[in-house]
């Protein structure tokens, strides 16, 4: 073939996106080794009938040409007063703009905050994507460390040392892979970088409707922000519609503008049934984004019952999302020793923490995607593993001889 650009080789960096042993256990699963899957961020229910039905009808009454590229008025308008009722800032269907996922609205706002070379921060540890979607606009990954001893939350300091010359910050809360939450005073002190550098804030909010203890606190609502900040939506995790692809931006009017223009010449807009689908589905309210996020909550109540009292596996603060983020330092083992151990032994898939960055080393991300009792059943026994392989280290210790001298 005629030679590709370096833009799209580049994308996945190393050539690794993270994902290895996700693929290694669905390998296992068609080869029919029955395998828990506790990999990937999807609900363990299928999106509600009533929503396809809505879909269905939107189809047969012809909603199947061209549709608003932008995202039709009435989807605009519902995102934008869902959009206000969680955040209290004015928002209209102006400051809206539909994107297919929310994967496609983080490729069109790094298209826009930033020209080719341009740095752009993102936190480690992170969503697999975001080096790639950086990467896949020409500007370049800054990574700014949140450390697991700072609850997974990024530092202002750290920030401010990154900030100079980049063009944007893109921050997650709640957080994938983590489960943190970020506070006030953390956002705030993004907010504050971001002034001091006249930086793009990138706020990735899809897991807004998980929270399971605070509050969930958009840049977007705080104080002088609203103008710099560019929120990433998406109904896959608070709606139960990862396949149906809508996703959104939302952001000052003149940005939004622009992103039109970037979609007219990439997607297109995106199939009006689907839209329709979408305003019927927000039409349900909160309360059906609460029923679509209880299984995690309860199962998120699991894994800190399960973890009380034993000190060999730790949780980070585990405030929101579909996800655990466990300490498993203690073993001895990295995060991806751990993770082979436990498919290889225990047939149990997990992440390894280093899927996420190096702020994650030493750590496996289980997401809460499985049935209550399976989901103990598989926590219980990642716990045993673990409390094996520590007695096996201590041993090993205790058997290393004195130095001498
Ligand atoms: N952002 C984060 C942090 C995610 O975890 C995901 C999906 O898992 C996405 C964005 C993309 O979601 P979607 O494109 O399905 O809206």
């Amino acid at each position: 073939m005629a030679t590709a650009s370096n833009r799209i080789r580049r994308i996945t960096g190393d050539g690794s996106d993270g994902w290895d042993l996700f693929y290694r256990a669905k390998d296992l699963i068609r080869q029919g080794v029955p395998v828990t899957e506790l990999t990937i961020g999807e609900h363990d229910i299928k999106t509600d009938t009533s929503i396809l039905d809505a879909m269905h009808a939107a189809a047969k009454a012809g909603h199947t040409g061209y549709a608003s590229i932008p995202g039709i008025p009435e989807l605009r308008a519902a995102v934008a007063k869902r959009a206000e009722r969680l955040t209290g800032v004015s928002t209209g269907p102006e400051n809206v703009i539909v994107t297919p996922g929310g994967q496609a609205a983080l490729f069109a706002v790094h298209q826009f905050v930033g020209d080719p070379g341009d740095r752009a921060l993102h936190i480690d540890p992170y969503y697999p994507t975001y080096p790639g979607t950086i990467r896949a606009a020409g500007l370049q990954p800054s990574s700014v460390t949140a450390r697991a001893e700072a609850g997974f939350e990024p530092l202002e300091d750290d920030l401010e040392a990154a900030a100079a010359g980049a063009r944007s910050v893109l921050v997650n809360s709640p957080n994938n892979p983590t489960g943190v939450v970020y506070s006030e005073a953390t956002l705030a002190g993004i907010g504050r970088v971001a002034e001091r550098h006249d930086l793009w804030i990138v706020s990735d909010e899809v897991y807004d409707s998980q929270i399971w203890s605070g509050q969930h606190l958009s840049p977007r609502a705080l104080p002088g922000l609203a103008e710099r900040t560019l929120v990433i939506g998406s109904l896959s995790k608070s709606h139960a519609m990862t396949g149906s692809r809508l996703g959104w931006v939302i952001g000052p009017a003149p940005a939004i503008d622009l992103l039109w223009d970037l979609s007219t010449v990439s997607n297109y807009g995106i199939p009006g049934f689907i839209q329709d689908a979408g305003v019927f589905a927000l039409a349900q309210g909160p309360d059906y984004e609460t029923r679509i996020a209880e299984p995690f909550r309860r199962r998120r109540e699991i894994t800190q019952r399960v973890l009380a009292g034993q000190k060999t596996v730790r949780a980070a603060p585990q405030n929101g999302a579909m996800y655990a983020m466990l300490d498993i330092r203690a073993t001895g083992l990295s995060g991806e020793a751990f993770a082979t151990r436990l498919l290889d032994g225990e047939r149990i898939a997990v992440l390894p923490g280093e899927s996420f960055g190096s702020a994650s080393r030493g750590h496996v991300r289980l997401a809460m995607t499985i049935e209550d009792s399976a989901y103990e059943d598989a926590l219980r026994r990642l716990m045993d593993l673990a409390a094996r392989l520590r007695r096996e280290a201590d041993l090993a210790d205790r058997h290393v001889p004195a130095q001498v001298g």
